[in-house]
């Protein structure tokens, strides 16, 4: 962590954020973690709550070893109460000797805490839910009850030596007095981290904000987040938390778990992208990961993802191609390179430039004046307009228009069916200027 907390000094030392990746005009904040933060990564845990997820002993290491190189903190597994195999996976991935640590999550019980401190896990994510819902419906305990049992299973945990964390469930549908009353006994008692889960998805950024900092005042002990992404806020609950003081992340990858999952382990780290360049984790297997968690569920990565989506880096309009051809940070607030993937300028659609054309022509080693890109441009434009055009095409006319200008000839530009040969004629003889992008 030392050299995003020097960044974070350098930052601070300087009132403005002059990283071309940047928000531009950023003033520091002294209470933010949003490039120092910690990944607590749970797609052994949440993840293996998705609809579709199964993961035997071979595939958990699997992704076990991908998350430690990519460098996650943490790693997160299933109860070993849950089952037999649970407990076996638990103990076989602790003895694997990764970089991050290992650890599990249990309900707040000592029949569970003995359990997990046997299995050889680095620390114990404790939980409990505290809203009155979960009193009432889910384990029937009152606040007092939590509060004498979290301590007892703290304690407990503690004296084998490992990190313990305590976390209520359902935290925006809970009492806050109740809440800070809880967290405050169990900072005292020395636990390492306390967690808020917004296990239900209610939570607005701004809800996040504000509970986080005002947590961040009562305790001493570190701040752990665990969003869920039924309103579609987990990745930016996530940042507002950071923003607060939170230090820990949950995460999953592709953002699977229960019903619709949680924080995607992309979005925090592309929420941090700008920073990219100087952050610890091997953010270019990012895509690796993804391929292997969704293969493992059965999923497809949507077309919009965050940083591996198919479109993510991709530029269409004449205007952005133009700018992106001059200075890439116009138009991204990403890098691309810093996550092993491509820019990719769109040139063959009714949107092109003949900026974009150009640079496509000299790709394929052809050099023009700029009045014939403009009219080779012009020339796509026309087929895009009667129907979608492949890259192929774009392509092919480029190469005949030159071959035509530097052989005399006029061969047509493309093969076209006898009902486009009209139209594209037409659209030909139209007088039509092509804008300077
Ligand atoms: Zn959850």
């Amino acid at each position: 962590m030392s050299s995003e907390r020097e960044n974070g000094r350098a930052l601070c030392s300087s009132p403005i954020n002059r990283n071309p990746y940047g928000h531009g005009n950023t003033v520091s904040d002294f209470l933010s973690n949003v490039s120092r933060f910690k990944i607590i990564e749970s797609t052994l845990r949440e993840g293996e709550q998705f609809a579709n997820a199964f993961f035997d002993t071979q595939k958990k290491i699997e992704i076990a070893r991908a998350l430690d190189e990519f460098g996650v903190d943490y790693i997160e597994l299933t109860n070993p109460c849950a089952s037999d195999q649970s407990r076996l996976d638990c103990e076989a991935i602790c003895k694997l000797g990764l970089k991050a640590k290992i650890l599990t999550h249990i309900r707040c019980h000592m029949d569970d805490a003995r359990i997990a401190v046997a299995t050889g896990v680095d620390g114990v994510d404790v939980m409990i839910g505290t809203s009155s819902l979960m009193r009432q419906h889910s384990h029937g305990k009152d606040i007092e009850y939590i509060k004498k049992t979290a301590i007892e299973v703290i304690n407990f945990v503690k004296s084998h030596g490992i990190e313990v964390r305590f976390s209520t469930e359902d935290s925006f549908r809970s009492d806050l007095v109740d809440l800070l009353s809880i967290y405050s006994a169990v900072d005292q008692v020395g636990v390492h981290r306390v967690g808020v889960a917004d296990t239900i998805g209610c939570a607005s950024p701004r809800q996040v904000y504000e509970l986080i900092r005002v947590l961040r005042g009562v305790v001493s002990c570190d701040i752990e987040t665990h969003f869920h992404d039924d309103a579609g806020c987990a990745i930016a609950n996530a940042y507002c938390a950071l923003e607060a003081g939170a230090t820990h992340i949950d995460t999953s990858v592709l953002g699977i778990g229960e019903r619709n999952g949680i924080t995607p382990l992309g979005g925090p780290d592309g929420a941090d992208g700008r920073h990219a360049s100087r952050s610890k984790y091997r953010l270019d297997k990012l895509k690796d990961l993804e391929d292997l968690v969704a293969e493992a569920v059965q999923i497809n990565i949507p077309f919009n993802n965050y940083i591996t989506g198919l479109c993510a880096f991709t530029h269409k309009a004449g205007i952005h191609a133009k700018a992106i051809l001059n200075d890439p940070s116009t138009y991204e607030i990403i890098n691309p390179t810093d996550f092993g993937m491509a820019r990719y300028v769109h040139f063959a659609s009714r949107l092109t430039g003949w900026n974009a054309i150009r640079s496509r022509a000299q790709q394929l080693n052809i050099s023009m004046t700029e009045k014939q890109y403009k009219e080779c441009t012009a020339k796509i434009k026309a087929l895009a307009d009667i129907r979608p055009i492949a890259m192929d095409d774009a392509d092919s006319i480029i190469r005949t228009y030159y071959r035509n200008i530097q052989s005399g000839e006029d061969n047509p530009l493309m093969d076209l069916n006898a009902d486009e040969i009209v139209p594209f004629a037409a659209k030909k003889k139209e007088p039509r200027e092509v804008p300077s992008a």
